[in-house]
């Protein structure tokens, strides 16, 4: 039996990799908490306050409840927490936090618009195979007319969409547990306090919507269950990801950041061979834009002096006129007429690129495949660091 989660099989999709170091062999790394989750979590832990002492008869006050968040914050802050958009300090952050808190007592006081069923659950659903899927819901409420509410806070700085709220698994998943749970729950409405915005963003699944998605749940389990191959995945998300050190992707500049002193850093040979290398594509580039005006020039030469070879101390270049073809935009149509006409065998290539990915995947004829052999070789590309 395995628990599963919603980050879970998230990190799965995401990065594979990070997948098999998190959930497979499981890495314990230092989790440098991002200030953006640091926040988050301090906005949801003062949320859970203000319904947890309501339960006890304990109504706080929004001032109340803002001191509580900024001892919150001031006790838990340490100065390890990352901040990747450095143009934001960790006060820009704890003012958004403590708005976000200011707001969302504004709108919603005195809070009993909804019975509180649960905070911060945890409870499990069960799956096929013995599974179990973890049921984390920020609050759980329900009304006298048998409809219940999946609350979810989010700190996010970017609205959810309608689209995104209707085909979002996290709380469709939560909703499949409180119909299981609830046997009088007659509608399950999953609401996103989109706090950021002082907005709510809801949607509700049918019963067959939600009998497929724990299909689909399964389904990709089983497929996690099967996988063998756990490749790198970059994306922007690696700005976040506890396991750059063990990536192979980011080790290097990660060992980088930790050597101490300029003259270690700068005795380090990788760092050096992509230096060089920088350097001399970009000589390349000015020598090949200097080789486009000589060109351009010899053109010109040519045409006023009219002659078809220019000569210099050692070599002579010829310059001619040649006639080019210009097709046409619409590649496609130009390729229908070849084809109409019968010429398509005589004119055509085989696309390398395409035959060679459906080689890798099997994708192809067995008598292909085996005219072919396949070996280990190294792609390099040159990018910016971000
Ligand atoms: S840094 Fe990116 S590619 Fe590397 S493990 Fe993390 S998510 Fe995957």
């Amino acid at each position: 039996m395995t628990t599963y989660s919603y980050s879970k099989i998230s990190t799965f999709l995401q990065c594979r990799y990070k997948y098999k170091l998190q959930y497979i062999d499981r890495i314990k790394v230092e989790v440098k908490t991002t200030i953006e989750a640091f926040m988050g979590s301090i906005v949801h832990q003062t949320l859970e306050k203000l319904y947890k002492d309501m339960k006890f008869g304990k109504n706080n006050n929004k001032k109340e409840l803002l001191s509580f968040y900024s001892a919150l914050w001031d006790e838990k802050y340490s100065d390890d927490i990352r901040i990747v958009k450095k143009e934001y300090s960790a006060q820009n952050y704890k003012d958004m936090g403590a708005k976000f808190v200011s707001d969302y007592y504004e709108h919603y006081a005195p809070f009993d618009q909804i019975k509180v069923l649960g905070l911060e659950t945890q409870e499990m659903l069960n799956l096929n195979n013995g599974n179990k899927y973890h049921i984390r819901i920020d609050r759980l409420c329900s009304d006298n007319r048998g409809t219940y509410y999946v609350c979810d806070y989010k700190t996010n700085s970017r609205l959810k969409s309608q689209e995104e709220a209707d085909s979002d698994r996290q709380l469709a998943m939560y909703a499949l547990w409180v119909k299981e749970r609830f046997k009088d729950a007659k509608e399950v409405k999953l609401i996103w306090y989109m706090l950021a915005f002082d907005r709510e963003v809801s949607s509700e699944r049918t019963d067959e919507q939600l009998k497929n998605l724990k299909k689909e749940i399964e389904e990709q389990i089983e497929k996690i269950e099967r996988c063998e191959d756990f490749p790198v995945n970059e994306s922007a998300l690696c700005n976040w990801c506890n396991y750059k050190e063990l990536c192979p992707l980011f080790r290097h500049e990660e060992e980088l950041k930790s050597k101490k002193g300029l003259e270690k850093y700068m005795a380090e040979d990788g760092l050096k061979l992509i230096d060089e290398l920088d350097e001399l594509i970009f000589q390349k580039k000015q020598i090949e834009g200097k080789i486009d005006t000589i060109k351009d020039r010899l053109i010109e030469f040519a045409k006023q002096r009219k002659v078809n070879m220019i000569f210099g101390t050692d070599k002579k270049a010829s310059v001619r006129e040649y006639e080019k073809v210009i097709y046409p935009q619409d590649k496609e149509k130009l390729v229908n007429v070849i084809k109409e006409k019968g010429l398509y065998d005589d004119l055509s290539n085989i696309n390398y690129i395409k035959l060679s990915s459906k080689i890798l995947k099997s994708q192809i004829d067995e008598d292909i495949i085996k005219m072919t052999r396949i070996e280990k070789d190294y792609r390099f590309f040159l990018s910016k660091k971000k």
